[in-house]
This record gives structure tokens, sequence and C-alpha cells, in this order.
């Protein structure tokens, strides 16, 4: 990173001191919100690091807040960095440094649940599946709020619509956790179906909760890569509704519902002794077997528990 900071044609203004940030945001209203502030830039260069090379890439922060991370994204030498921070105390900060690197720093004040991602780049970035990824990468340090059903919102709606675009975020443990666990273990959830049938999901690094002010739990940074080919074939909306309704017998109506997840189970070759988070070891197979029920049945699935 320090190899990129000399090829930076600008200089960015100091990071705010924790005295500057008590002052700033007052500390008691700030801890009401939950805010967390990373300031330690060594350990940002070290995050997005992680992302790979991103020179004349065009990068997408997610919540810059402080911009920590903006600034050394910044000074990996992007071609464009894309942020969007919901909260106005933010933006007059972002505008100082996008007034240090002119034409580089691009700010949306706005939500990110609502932000329109297949939108944001140059038409000509986008790539067909089989090729080489697009120049296009997603950084962040996501909300706890927002994240799971971001995530799920973005594998669903608009990250792919440039390619297999790769993402580098940053979670709080438990979510983490969640994406990157094991077929078959507790921690195995919607959120890990959803996201591993599409991408490899890899920890890539931990952030120990003393990097924050005030300090949390630790936050682990978790690597995307979009499959050239998806583990499941079957359309987005029948893995999501089956991963909803991980106790199958949701998926019948009452009248045959017995019936039906008996034969699911069957023709899946599942266990039928076994606990619903235990099924996930049959997922790909109960989604061939559904869809080819629905296939039959066309009002299967839309019927709705
Ligand atoms: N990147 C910063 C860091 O590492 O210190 C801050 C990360 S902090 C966990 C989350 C950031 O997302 C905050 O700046 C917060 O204001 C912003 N945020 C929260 N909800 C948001 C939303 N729905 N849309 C956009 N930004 C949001």
């Amino acid at each position: 990173m320090a190899a990129a900071r000399k090829l930076s044609t600008f200089h960015l203004p100091p990071l705010s001191t924790i005295g500057e940030i008590i002052k700033l945001f007052k500390m008691q209203a700030s801890k009401q919100l939950s805010q967390n502030f990373l300031l330690d830039l060594r350990l940002a260069d070290k995050i997005v690091k992680k992302a790979r090379n991103l020179r004349n890439a065009y990068v997408y922060e997610v919540g810059p807040r402080l911009e920590a991370i903006t600034r050394s994204i910044l000074n990996a030498s992007v071609a464009e960095l894309l942020v969007v921070e919901k909260n106005p105390q933010f933006i007059p900060g972002l505008q100082t440094l996008s007034d240090a690197a002119p034409g580089k720093l691009r700010i949306v004040h706005g939500d990110v649940s609502t932000f329109k991602i297949e939108k944001a780049f140059p038409g000509s970035l986008k790539r067909q599946w089989e090729d080489d990824p697009p120049t296009i990468h997603i950084i962040g340090n996501l909300p706890f709020s927002v994240s799971t059903p971001l995530i799920i919102k973005w594998l669903k709606d608009g990250l792919f619509a440039y390619g297999r675009t790769q993402m580098t975020l940053a979670f709080q443990k438990e979510v983490a956790e969640r994406l990157t666990a094991s077929k078959g273990s507790i921690q195995h959830s919607q959120l890990s179906i959803m996201a591993q049938y599409l991408c490899s999901i890899q920890n890539v690094f931990t952030i120990p909760g003393q990097a924050f002010i005030p300090k949390p739990e630790v936050d682990v940074g978790v690597d995307f890569t979009p499959l050239m080919e998806s583990m499941i074939e079957q359309p987005f909306k029948l893995v999501e509704k089956l991963a909803q309704n991980t106790w199958l017998g949701m998926l019948f109506p009452e009248a045959q519902c017995l019936e039906s997840t008996g034969k699911l189970l069957q023709l899946a070759e599942a266990d039928p002794t076994l606990w619903p988070c235990q099924l996930s070891l049959h997922f790909k197979s109960l989604c061939g077997v559904y869809w080819k029920m629905c296939d039959r049945n066309p009002h299967l699935f839309a019927y709705n528990f």
C-alpha cells in the first residue's frame, strides 16, 4: 500500500483524532447510535489489500463514516470510488476528502438498501458471466442492522449486473460465522445457503475490537467470489423459498402436507429424522425434487404458508 500511496497524485487531509471525534460527535450520542469508529489507517490498509489489486478499479464502499477505509481505497489508485452513506453527519468530511482527490470520490447521501447498484457504474464495465470479473469491487464494514437483508438483496438483484463482481466485506462475527458456516452445522442458515450457492466465501481478516472507538466485538472480513457455475441450478426464487422454509411441511397446503413432505424427502434421499438444520446436507437435491413437483403442479410454487 505504501507504493500505492506514492503513486497517488493527491494529498488527503489527516484522519480525525479520537479527541476530535469525541468533540465532534459527542460520544454519548454516538453510543446511542452504536457507532464504532475505525481509526487505524494501517489496519484499514490491510483490509483494503485483501480486496486484491484495486488499481484503476471502480470501487463501491458502503457506509464510509469517518473514512479510514475510504482513504486506503483512494490511496490504492482506483479509477473511482463511490460511497453511499446514510448519516448526514459524515457527509461534510467526505466532501473535504473529495475536494482533496478531485474526480476520484463520488458521494451519495442515501440508503444502501434502496441504492441501485445495477446502475452505479458505466455500462462499458459490464462483462459476460464467463468473462473475467469486471473491474468493480465492493468493500465495506457493513452496519449490523442491514447486513443480512442487504446481502440477500444484492445476490438476488443487482450485484451481478456487471458480471462476477467481487466483494470484500466486514461483518459482526456472528454474521460472518453464518456466511461461512458449513452444511449441517447449527449456524448454517438461510444466509449461508443463499450466499454459498452463488459464491465461494472465505474469511480473510479479523478486525480486533480495540481497533474501534468505542470497543465492540471483533468484526470479521469475508471475501465473496462469485462461482462460475452456481451450486444449485434452480432459479434464485426457488432456492430462496426452500431456504426460508426450513420446516419443509410449510411448502405444501395442509391437505397434502404430510404426503408431499414425505415424498420430497424420499425422492431427495434425505433421512426424515434429520433436524431442519441438518437437511442443508441435502439442500441441492431437495431443490431439484421440489422444482419438479412445482413443474407438475403450477399452483404449488405460489403457495405461501
Ligand atoms: N467504514 C466505517 C468504519 O469501518 O469505521 C464505518 C462502518 S459502520 C459499521 C457502518 C456505516 O454505515 C456508518 O457510517 C453508518 O452511518 C452507515 N450506515 C448505516 N446504515 C446505512 C444505510 N442503510 N445506508 C448507508 N449507510 C448506512
